[in-house]
């Protein structure tokens, strides 16, 4: 039997592409005031994320273990992000280069956590483990003079759910669903744990404050966009294969719940999130075959981008950079054009 053909008007999902026709984001970057926009749409969006406002627990740091690398010295913490939630993460410092440090928060997304980034084994982190797609971002910071704050994300690595039998591969998903039920966002709650990652850096005597930094592939990716839009504090961005709109990503091909935001095309497009970086210098690193981003979608929200960039006088700080196969970092493109924005000053 031929199969039965369906009817667009018969799909959920086309409908919400009419629905975003006939309903453009309200705070979209249509010109003008850069700075005040940006204002405007960062407290819509640290709303939307649900970034846990309020008084903070003490961070409580303590050490798990301490050792030396060919590239410098590591050292794996534990900190509290919330009453009940802890982080844990690598701090490591460059062997190469004298403290205040420029600094990078690194962030996995959908790998099996945050030891690719230092580049050993999960299960013994004494062991090397062969890194693919350069996910060895602290290793990369480390060679480049920069020393890596990599934290564990809710839902992946260390801090995956174990305890769920769900019929879903994703390590995330529960807990993408669970936060949803109460109100909150599993990316607002990775966010907090930056906020909190940066909290712990100020307690140290070895940071240079003007230049912190955050990176990630995938869900690292989109965790470093949102942080980086959200948080002051961050100074610069390079996330790899996670911008590109939403409608013609996270509306149009399958993507984890985790890296969804309940509400945001009401009021923005990715390309004005990323907007809310400017004029920090950011690295989008994209792959020209990455399945869900299309190119030329990433194109498209990237000019979008600039021009706020543009509107705030430094279209100079803001870069795409393609690599040429899938969903991956290419530490080769995206770590020359990085230092070149980092030299143009802030
Ligand atoms: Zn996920």
């Amino acid at each position: 039997m031929p199969a039965r053909r369906r009817a667009p008007e018969f799909s959920p999902s086309q409908y919400h592409l009419h629905w975003l026709d006939a309903h453009p984001p309200k705070l979209a970057y249509r010109g003008g005031d850069a700075k005040r926009w940006q204002a405007q749409l960062r407290k819509k969006f640290r709303a939307l994320l649900k970034l846990p406002e309020g008084p903070k627990p003490p961070l409580a740091p303590r050490t798990l273990w301490t050792r030396e690398h060919e590239l410098g010295r590591i050292e794996k913490i534990v900190y509290r992000s919330e009453p009940g939630a802890d982080v844990p993460a690598y701090v490591c410092l460059p062997r190469n280069a004298q403290p205040p440090y420029p600094w990078f928060v690194c962030l996995q997304g959908h790998t099996t956590g945050m030891h690719h980034s230092i580049g050993v084994d999960r299960e013994d982190e004494s062991k090397p483990f062969a890194v693919e797609g350069d996910r060895d971002f602290a290793l990369g910071c480390l060679k480049r003079g920069f020393a890596a704050l990599c934290i564990e994300q809710r839902g992946f690595g260390e801090r995956a759910e174990v305890a769920l039998a769900a019929p879903v591969k994703q390590t995330c998903h529960q807990a993408a669903m669970s936060s949803a039920m109460l109100g909150r966002t599993l990316l607002g709650e990775r966010v907090y744990d930056i906020e909190r990652g940066l909290d712990y850096l100020w307690t140290r005597g070895d940071v240079d404050r003007s230049s912190v930094g955050v990176m990630g592939n995938s869900g690292g990716g989109t965790a470093s966009i949102c942080a980086a839009a959200a948080l002051p504090r961050i100074t610069h961005a390079m996330p790899s294969c996670s911008f590109c709109t939403y409608r013609e990503a996270w509306l149009s091909i399958h993507h984890c719940a985790c890296s969804y935001i309940p509400g945001v095309l009401e009021w923005a497009e990715y390309a004005d999130v990323l907007g809310l970086i400017a004029p920090r210098p950011c690295v989008v690193v994209a792959g020209a075959v990455d399945p869900i981003s299309p190119l030329p979608a990433v194109r498209k929200a990237f000019r979008d981008a600039k021009r706020i960039w543009k509107a705030l006088g430094a279209e100079r700080k803001v870069k795409l950079v393609v690599g040429p196969d899938g969903h991956r970092f290419y530490a080769d493109l995206a770590w020359p054009a990085l230092e070149g924005l980092l030299r143009l000053g802030r």
